[in-house]
């Protein structure tokens, strides 16, 4: 039995700071059959970050691991097992590819990726990756998903699913993925497709509200980690389902958690429900 060695990516990174600390906070755990535990074998960010050079335990509040965080992926990618990873769409595309050729595990965070990235990031994954994706690792979000689909195909269209998520003022791209990921549960639940019946945000006059339609808003501000409530409205009642952040640690692991999981797995495109088992 062996460690599975894990590169950071986007180590630099809010998530990349609380994936180092869940990898190492699980090092010593016995959470998988096949595997004696989980270490942080590298740390990598892109040319520029101010956190290149330092100690990557250090940078993330911990003791120091011997692991500085380097802008060299190829040199932190030689020797690991698997990629944890929330970044930006174009670094999780390259690095897709590069898991393939590696046969690594590729546990993809990162949110905002186009149809197109999706579909290259899919191929890695028929190409030797054992990619797992999620626009949201936490256990309490996986299962609300599941409880909005339920409830969507129960109440149908004469309830109106709307979807509203707030975040901290540093985030880039809306709806958030895990709004996106809530949005899909229903159009599943309902038997749509979710991007014929989308609305993203709304503004002037945009007429009554088209029954079947999946709405989203997005708030963003101060530090909020992620807030999302589902609201499925009907004649005269009301059903809402909140899941709220506190913390990146519940992120971090989840994707500790779909790294393990994913080191026994044949190489393909997994999400977290296939993880979870949901
Ligand atoms: P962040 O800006 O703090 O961190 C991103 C890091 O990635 C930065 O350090 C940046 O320099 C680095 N990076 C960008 N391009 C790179 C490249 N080519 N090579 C290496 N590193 C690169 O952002 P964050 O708050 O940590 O979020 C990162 C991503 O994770 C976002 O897409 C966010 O929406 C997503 N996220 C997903 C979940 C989830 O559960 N799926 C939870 C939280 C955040």
């Amino acid at each position: 039995m062996a460690d599975l060695k894990v590169a950071i990516a986007g180590a630099g990174g809010r998530m990349g700071a609380a994936n180092i600390r869940a990898v190492h906070a699980a090092q010593g755990a016995r959470l998988h059959a096949a595997l004696s535990g989980i270490v942080v074998h590298a740390a990598f960010d892109r040319a520029g970050n101010g956190a290149i050079g330092q100690d990557a335990g250090v940078f993330a509040g911990l003791e120091p691991l011997g692991v500085l965080i380097t802008d060299d992926i190829e040199a932190a990618l030689r020797g690991a097992d698997a990629i944890i990873d929330f970044t930006a769409p174009a670094a999780s595309v390259a690095l897709a590819e590069r898991a393939a050729k590696g046969g690594l595990v590729h546990v993809i965070g990162t949110t905002g990726c186009t149809a197109e990235d999706d579909a290259a990031i899919r191929l890695a994954g028929a190409n030797g990756a054992r990619i797992v994706k999620a626009g949201n690792f936490s256990l309490g979000v996986n299962l609300l998903a599941g409880l909005v689909k339920q409830a969507a195909a129960v109440l149908g269209e004469d309830f109106d699913v709307e979807i509203v998520e707030m975040h901290h003022n540093r985030k880039v791209d809306a709806p958030s993925g895990t709004a996106l990921m809530l949005g899909e549960a229903a159009a599943r639940g309902r038997g749509i497709d979710l991007t014929a019946r989308a609305v993203r945000g709304r503004d002037g006059i945009t007429g009554a509200r088209r029954k079947g339609d999946i709405g989203f808003a997005s708030l963003r501000g101060g530090t909020v980690v992620g807030d999302h409530t589902v609201i499925l409205a009907g004649e005269a009642e009301r059903i809402e389902l909140t899941h709220r952040a506190d913390s990146r640690t519940i992120f971090a692991n989840g994707a500790v958690r779909a790294a393990l999981w994913a080191a026994t797995q044949p190489a393909g495109f997994y999400d977290m429900a296939d993880v979870l088992g949901f």
